[in-house]
């Protein structure tokens, strides 16, 4: 139910517990990706509309529907609906060193879609880029770091799918030949795939419509009208994934939405998303920029698809929740100050310590204190003061000992 208190429909608070999986993710992946040699790149979240327009292409449903853009001044302006086309930007323009980097972010992404179970207005992605090295390898290796990110979050169960959209030069074959397959049997096709054939022939490959994918089911793929070197390109990939023992499916369906992609194509899927299955996508890529064209290969996770997946796995945000740590309960003025000095000096050397900031009942504060979770109590009074002393106790064994302060800090 919306109230005053929630955020805009589609997006999230994201808090504790399930925050701690999140920084769990976003510190593994940052181990990953410094294992290969890629670096952090934190872009603006705004940009000119026509930084996304002109790498993705604006007959793309996310440019031509779901684009949060306007126009404070002389330029139009668009929230980032995906990582790609502002890291490029970047890399653009840092000349020779740009052509050969290899980035990641992790980000927040806004589309104004229909909002719907694993589909946000603003959801966040883990994502890379590497320019330069245009080969089948390149494309190889980035599918395995995904891999090995997947992995090290502890997500089981993902399927690998790739395809290919081929050179350039195959878009037309391919859309020639397509349309000819499909047009006897074009009043078969859902109304949108008969304005498709001839407008995107591609997106009627990928309609969801069953009768749609049936007709397609029976048509050439739009790999047998690529060029043999296309071809022997995919077949190069899966080869060198296959060497690695990564286990993908050649899917010729898998068509990525965007205008950008060359050569692989990729998405990965999880059974526990449901409708909206996809985790991720990837592929190589060719984006003009001035006269250049630069050549890439990337991926993004959805890190709230992710999630849903990890939690099917049975990994949740509770899991890595920080150490409870400490709480100091204070009986009286003189203790309580005491405490707020031992306090730093825990928190000093890195340990969650929290107490009550003013004089209450032992009680209250003990209520306190297993409310906050902590491992160990210390409680002190003035006699406590005076010796030199502290009661520690173990919450979860319910036992108390007296130490000696100065041993409990050391050890602590
Ligand atoms: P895309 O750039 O559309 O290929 O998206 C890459 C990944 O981002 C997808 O596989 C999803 O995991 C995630 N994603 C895309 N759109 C949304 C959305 N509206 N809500 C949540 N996650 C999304």
């Amino acid at each position: 139910m919306a109230n005053e208190f929630q955020p805009l429909q589609g997006m999230s608070d994201i808090y504790a517990p399930e925050i701690y999986l999140w920084r769990m993710m976003e510190e593994r992946a940052r181990a990953v990706f410094n294992a290969y040699g890629y670096d952090e790149l934190r872009t603006p979240s705004l940009e000119k509309l026509s930084v996304f327009k002109r790498s993705i292409g604006d007959t793309t449903d996310v440019v031509k529907k779901e684009m949060y853009s306007f126009k404070p001044s002389k330029h139009e302006l668009a929230l980032r609906p995906e990582g790609t086309a502002g890291t490029i930007r970047h890399l653009a323009g840092r000349g020779e060193e740009g052509l050969n980097a290899r980035v990641f972010y992790i980000a927040p992404m806004f589309r104004y879609e229909r909002p719907q179970a694993g589909r946000k207005r603003q959801f966040h992605q883990v994502g890379v880029e590497a320019t330069g090295e245009a080969n089948p390898l390149a494309d190889a290796e980035c599918i395995a770091m995904q891999k090995n990110l997947l992995d090290a979050w502890g997500l089981t169960g993902s399927k690998i799918q790739i395809s290919t959209r081929g050179e350039p030069s195959d878009r037309k074959p391919v859309a020639e030949g397509l349309r000819a397959a499909l047009r006897p049997f074009e009043n078969e096709l859902c109304e949108d795939c008969q304005r498709r054939i001839d407008e995107n022939v591609l997106r009627v490959i990928d309609c969801k419509n069953e009768s749609c994918g049936k007709i397609v089911d029976q048509i050439p793929s739009a790999i047998e009208f690529m060029s043999p070197a296309s071809r022997d390109y995919l077949d190069q990939v899966v080869e060198a994934l296959s060497a690695m023992d990564i286990e993908v499916t050649v899917n010729p369906k898998l068509i990525r939405g965007l205008d950008y992609y060359v050569h692989t194509v990729w998405e990965i899927s999880h059974s526990a998303l449901g409708a909206q299955d996809a985790l991720a996508g990837g592929g190589r890529y060719e984006i003009a920029l001035g006269k250049k064209g630069i050549p890439g290969v990337g991926f993004a996770i959805g890190f709230e698809r992710a999630i849903m997946a990890l939690n099917a796995c049975g990994i949740t945000g509770e899991q890595f929740a920080p150490d409870g740590g400490i709480w100091l309960v204070s009986l009286g003025e003189a203790a309580l100050k005491e405490n707020m000095k031992l306090a730093r000096e825990l928190r000093a050397k890195g340990i969650r310590c929290g107490m009550e900031l003013e004089a209450k009942s032992m009680k209250a504060q003990m209520r306190k204190a297993s409310r906050s979770g902590a491992n160990t109590v210390v409680i002190r009074g003035d006699e406590e003061l005076e010796k030199g002393i502290a009661v520690v106790k173990d919450m979860a064994e319910g036992s108390q000992q007296e130490i000696s302060l100065e041993e409990f800090v050391r050890d602590a």
